[in-house]
């Protein structure tokens, strides 16, 4: 893509530009391992200014790897809660365990061995050893496919058609050899700063002068948009079960499985969530025949019907129709958690399930007016 001087002259441009203006982040004021580790697992999914208070209050919760190895699942799935995509926090868990077992508690220094603990691929393989061990591995994800894309001028879906590979060669040879870790956490810079998705700065690019893109007029239109998936829409119920003490009734993921379906435990997250059903016609007979059947057969508590809710997950377009049961006193199953409505926070919850419960807290006043009108059944 470059000749050897030119190489030689980027290199030093996107390095000195990094130098100069990169962001102060936690994790760039460390070289421990475990740190940068959790940094490159919460910046998958979550935005640089979202991951910062989660990074925070996880590593004053779990400071060392032995400690997170050590922990209780339920425990690191709280101090996740809120950042979605939980599989990141049980895959990380997992490592913890595989790294303590077998790594003496050190995140191990080869591709090889990195990329056999739970939840790291190349990508983050790559990031880890280069920023921690100054390993010569590059990084290749969807910010810097984008950067060498539009360098390089290449047109395309940059998925498909070997030209992510392609994208991974140039990588490759454009990693400076001195500074490996600072070299692709400045190409993630450039593309999360100014090489962004829709309109990038490029009059304010350090390497403006290197990109075929931007002599061809092509910034905008590099990467053509990929097709994305057809959304699929999903219909819940929740069922919100209110006692007077405004104490409601969770239930565990894999106690309600065989209750609420695979499908519905997936989209909660497999985490505590309310009494919840797939429903297609009419959710409040079909809540009502689950409830009976499944938290007992003397519920007979009227639902009140709550705002919908909406939640997307992927490419699943989730809406939740929440009902709230006023009941004197919670129904007994024994695997079920009892906690307040207002307070969720003992337990891991999923964002769909904090929204549902602030569905319900909402609709407090105007369920206790519509009660002294018409007082409802209970247990
Ligand atoms: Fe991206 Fe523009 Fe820089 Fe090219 S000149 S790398 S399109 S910011």
């Amino acid at each position: 893509m470059l000749t050897r001087p030119m190489l030689a002259r980027f290199r030093k441009k996107l390095l000195r530009w990094f130098a100069e203006f990169q962001r102060d982040l936690p994790w760039r004021r460390t070289k421990n391992t475990y740190h940068i580790w959790l940094s490159e697992i919460m910046l998958q999914q979550t935005r640089v200014a979202a991951a910062i208070p989660y990074y925070e209050r996880f590593l004053a919760a779990f400071p060392e790897v032995k400690v997170l190895a050590q922990a209780p699942e339920e425990e690191v799935l709280r101090h996740w809660a809120g950042l979605g995509y939980y599989s990141r926090a049980r895959n990380l868990q997992k490592a913890a365990r595989q790294i303590v077992a077998e790594h003496d508690a050190a995140f191990p220094d080869t591709s090889e061995k990195a990329l056999a603990l739970s939840g790291i691929g190349a990508y983050t393989a790559a990031a880890i050893l280069s920023i921690a061990y100054g390993r010569k591995l590059a990084v290749l994800d969807g910010n810097v496919a984008r950067v060498i894309a539009r360098l390089a001028g290449i047109r395309g879906d940059l998925r498909s058609g070997g030209r992510w590979q392609l994208l991974q060669k140039s990588a490759d040879e454009l990693l400076s050899p001195q500074a490996p870790g600072d070299w692709n956490q400045a190409m993630m810079e450039l593309g999360a700063t100014i090489c962004t998705p829709r309109s990038p700065q490029c009059l304010l690019c350090p390497v403006a002068e290197f990109c075929e893109a931007r002599k061809l007029g092509l910034a905008d239109v590099i990467p053509e948009n990929r097709k994305l998936r057809d959304v699929v829409e999903v219909m819940l119920a929740a069922l919100v079960i209110v006692d007077p003490e405004g104490r409601t009734l969770l239930l565990p993921h894999g106690k309600s499985r065989a209750m609420t379906g695979h499908d519905v435990a997936v989209l909660l997250s497999r985490m505590w969530h309310f009494p919840t059903i797939q429903v297609k016609k009419d959710a409040r007979k079909e809540l009502r025949d689950f409830a009976a059947s499944c938290i007992g057969k003397r519920f007979a508590a009227e639902f009140q019907g709550l705002p919908k809710v909406r939640h997307a997950v992927t490419y699943r377009q989730i809406t939740v129709l929440p009902f709230r049961a006023e009941v004197e006193k919670l129904p007994v199953i024994a695997y079920a958690k009892t906690l307040r409505l207002d307070d969720l926070s003992l337990v891991p919850v999923s964002n769909l399930t904090r929204k549902v419960a602030g569905a319900a807290l909402c609709a407090v006043v105007d369920w206790k007016t519509a009660r002294e009108k018409a007082p409802t059944l209970c247990f």
